[in-house]
C-alpha cells in the first residue's frame, strides 16, 4: 500500500504491519458502542471485520457516527494504528489494529432489522427466507457459501485435470424420468405443448456419449416435483458425470477420486478409501441402503435363537423364510426407565414398528418387556450375538424382512444420535453396490426401476429379465457419506433392442415410448458407445461439508419446505393476459399460502 493515499481495503485485511497507513473501508454497522467519550464501530464486509473508531475531535464525522445505526453503510476514511494495549480483540483477525476515522460517508441507511445480524442466534427460518438477503450477511450463511465455492471449484478442477469437458444441457427439455414429477413449461408459440424441467440430464448425457464428447462433467440444475419433505427441493443441483468405453470400476474409481481430492483441496481433510459392500449387505448390517459408517451398532440376526421360544409372535417369525428377527446394542442403554423404554417403543412404531423387545442388562439383574419367555441361556446368546456388555440394553425388531430391516436401522441411527457417535466433523464415506435392477411399484405393483430405465444389468443376468425380473441384478452404484445417499450411478444400456424391452417391462406402451423417447432409441442406432456415468448431490456434498442438517442452510435462496419461495413469494398466479397468451385457462383457485397466508 503507498502510504499517504487512501488505500480502499476489505474489512479482513489490516494487521499491525500496515499501522500508519491511510485506508478506505466500506461496509455495514455490525455493532456500535459509545464509550470513554468514543464511538466505536465494527465495520463489516464479505471479508471480516475492522474497528471504526470516532473521537468528537473530528466534529462532522462524530455527528455522523451518532446517528448510525445497526446494519447502515459506510464508507469510512481514517488512519491505521495499534489498539491500545489491553483491549486487542484475539477473536478477530484485524483486532490488533483500528482505524481512526477522520472521515465517514453514509453510503446507505438500514431499517431495523427484524432479527440481529451480528450474534449467531437461533431465528425463525421463515424469517430468515423471507428475508434473505439480511440472513445472508450473517457470518454462518457467509462460511457456507463460501466452503460451497471451494467444493465446487475443487470438483470442475478435478475433472478439468481429467480432461472432462464441462458442458451445459438445456432446461426446457422433454421429460427425463428419475422416479418424480416433472415441472411443466408451457410454450407460447406452440399453444398447448409444454417443455419439461430435467429431472437430471441424465438423456442428455448419454446423448453426449453417442455424440462421441467422451468425457463430461456437469454442475447442473435438475428439478423434481415430488411432495414436501422435510430437506427436498423442488430444484437442486448435482455434479454430473458421464464417460464412454468403461465399467463399473472406472467409474467408481474416477467419483472416489473426486471427492478424495475435493475433500483435500476444499476442507484440508484427507479421506481413505472408501470401503464398499453389497446391497443385501448393506441392509442385513445396517437396515438401509445408505448406512452411517461413522459408528458400528450392527443389527445381527437372531431368528434362529427363537425357533422354539415360548414367545409366540417371535417364534412364529423365526419359522418364515422372509421375516427377520434383528437385534441391536443400545449401549449403556440399561439405564433406561421403564417409562423411557415405552417412549422408545413409541418412537420405533412412529418408524413403522408394530413393537419393539428390550431387554436391559442392568448390574443388579436383567429387565425386559419379554421377562418371562426369557431364560439366562437365551439372554445370554443374544448377548454374545450383539456384543452387548452389562449396562447396555438390547432392542429386538421382527417383522417380515424388509420391514424389521427398515426399523432396526432407523432405531440404529436413533441409538447412535442418542450415544453421540454421529460427530458431524467425521465423514464415512463408502460404496453400495449390486442393486437389483427392478424393484415392485409401491402403487401399481408392476415392475419399476431401482434407478432409472436407463441402467444396464449385471453381466450375464440378461437372460433372466424374462425369467425372474426381480431377481436381476444391475450395474449400479451408490455413494454414501454419514448415513445419507450422495448420489447413484449406472453402467447404462446401450443396445436399442434392450432399451426398449426394458420400457416395455415398466409399463410403457409402444406410443408412449415413441412420443417419450423415439429419439433416443434411435440414437442407439447409429453406434452407442458403452458408457456409464453418476450424479452427486451439491447441496447434500456441501450440507454435510459445512455440518449442517439441512440443504436449505447452504442454497443461497432456497424453498421452504411446502416448496414456496418466501422472498421472491413463489408460485404466483399469474396475470389473465399471460394466461391468454400461453392459451391457458386456470381451473382450480391459486391454493392459499402468499405472502398474505401462511408460509
Ligand atoms: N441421473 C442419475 C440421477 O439423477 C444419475 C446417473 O445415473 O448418472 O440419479
Amino acid at each position: 500500500m503507498a502510504s499517504n493515499t487512501p488505500q480502499k481495503v476489505s474489512c479482513g485485511i489490516l494487521r499491525l504491519e500496515h499501522v500508519g497507513r491511510d485506508v478506505e473501508i466500506n461496509g455495514w454497522v455490525n455493532r456500535r458502542r459509545d464509550h470513554g467519550g468514543l464511538i466505536f464501530i465494527d465495520v463489516r464486509d464479505h471479508d471480516g471485520i475492522t474497528q471504526a473508531v470516532f473521537d468528537p475531535e473530528q466534529a462532522e464525522a462524530f455527528a455522523l457516527a451518532e446517528s448510525l445505526r445497526s446494519e447502515d453503510v459506510i464508507r469510512v476514511h481514517g488512519a491505521v494504528r495499534r489498539r491500545p494495549q489491553g483491549t486487542e480483540n484475539p477473536r478477530l483477525a484485524t483486532g490488533d489494529v483500528e482505524v481512526g476515522v477522520h472521515d465517514v460517508v453514509i453510503l446507505g441507511r438500514s431499517k431495523t432489522p427484524p432479527f440481529p445480524i451480528s450474534v449467531d442466534e437461533d431465528v425463525d427460518e421463515s424469517l430468515r427466507l423471507r428475508f434473505r438477503y439480511l440472513d445472508l450477511r450473517r457470518a454462518r450463511m457467509q462460511e457456507n457459501m463460501r466452503v460451497r465455492h471451494r467444493l465446487v471449484k475443487a470438483m470442475r478442477d478435478y475433472f478439468d485435470e481429467l480432461d472432462f469437458l464441462e458442458i451445459e444441457t438445456p432446461c426446457l427439455i422433454k421429460t427425463t424420468p428419475e422416479g418424480a414429477r416433472d415441472y411443466l413449461v408451457p410454450s407460447r408459440i406452440h399453444p398447448g405443448t409444454f417443455y419439461a424441467l430435467p429431472q437430471s440430464p441424465q438423456i442428455l448425457k448419454q446423448c453426449l456419449m453417442i455424440g462421441g464428447m467422451g468425457r463430461y462433467m456437469q454442475i447442473a440444475r435438475c428439478f423434481r416435483d415430488e411432495d414436501p419433505r422435510a430437506d427436498r427441493q423442488p430444484e437442486f443441483t448435482q455434479l454430473d458425470v458421464e464417460l464412454s468405453f468403461v465399467g463399473q470400476e472406472d467409474i467408481i474409481g474416477v467419483m472416489e477420486g473426486c471427492m478424495i481430492y475435493t475433500w483435500r483441496k476444499a476442507l484440508g481433510i484427507e479421506l481413505g478409501p472408501f470401503p464398499r459392500m453389497r446391497h443385501a449387505e448393506a441392509i442385513a448390517r445396517f437396515g438401509v441402503d445408505k448406512p452411517d459408517l461413522r459408528f458400528g451398532l450392527e443389527l445381527s440376526d437372531v431368528a434362529p435363537l427363537f425357533a422354539h421360544s415360548e414367545f409366540s409372535l417371535f417364534r412364529t417369525l423365526a419359522n418364515e423364510e422372509k421375516s427377520r428377527i434383528a437385534a441391536l446394542r443400545y449401549p449403556d442403554g440399561a439405564a433406561l426407565s421403564r417409562r423411557d423404554f415405552d417412549a422408545l417403543t413409541e418412537t420405533a412404531k412412529e418408524f413403522g414398528a408394530k413393537g419393539l423387545v428390550w431387554i436391559a442388562l442392568a448390574r443388579d439383574g436383567m429387565k425386559s418387556s419379554i421377562a418371562r419367555f426369557l431364560d439366562d441361556g437365551l439372554v445370554e446368546k443374544l448377548r454374545t450375538a450383539v456384543g452387548a456388555e452389562n449396562g447396555d440394553a438390547i432392542l429386538l425388531v421382527g417383522d417380515e424382512y424388509a420391514a424389521a430391516s427398515d426399523v432396526a436401522g432407523k432405531l440404529r441411527i436413533e441409538i447412535g444420535e442418542r450415544c453421540k457417535l454421529r460427530d458431524p466433523r467425521k465423514f464415512a464415506f463408502g460404496w453400495v453396490l449390486d442393486f437389483p435392477l427392478f424393484e415392485r411399484d409401491a402403487e401399481t405393483g408392476g415392475l419399476a426401476p431401482a434407478h432409472h430405465p436407463f441402467t444396464a444389468p449385471a453381466d450375464g443376468q440378461e437372460a433372466l429379465i424374462d425369467s425372474d425380473p426381480l431377481a436381476v441384478r444391475a450395474q449400479h452404484y451408490d455413494m454414501i457419506l454419514n448415513g445419507y445417499e450422495l448420489g447413484s450411478g449406472s453402467i447404462r444400456i446401450h443396445s436399442p433392442a434392450l432399451q426398449k424391452k426394458i420400457f416395455e417391462l415398466i409399463g410403457l406402451t409402444d406410443e408412449e415410448i415413441a412420443d417419450r423417447f423415439g429419439f433416443f432409441i434411435e440414437a442407439f442406432d447409429y453406434g452407442a458407445p458403452p458408457h456409464g456415468g453418476m450424479a452427486l448431490g451439491v447441496d447434500r456434498i456441501a450440507m454435510l461439508a459445512c455440518g449442517e442438517t439441512s440443504i436449505r442452510e447452504v442454497i443461497a435462496f432456497p424453498k421452504n419446505q411446502m416448496a414456496r419461495d418466501l422472498m421472491i413469494d413463489a408460485p404466483s398466479t399469474a396475470p389473465e393476459k399471460t394466461l391468454r397468451e400461453l392459451s391457458l385457462e386456470v381451473r382450480a383457485p391459486a391454493a392459499k399460502g402468499g405472502r398474505t397466508g401462511s408460509p
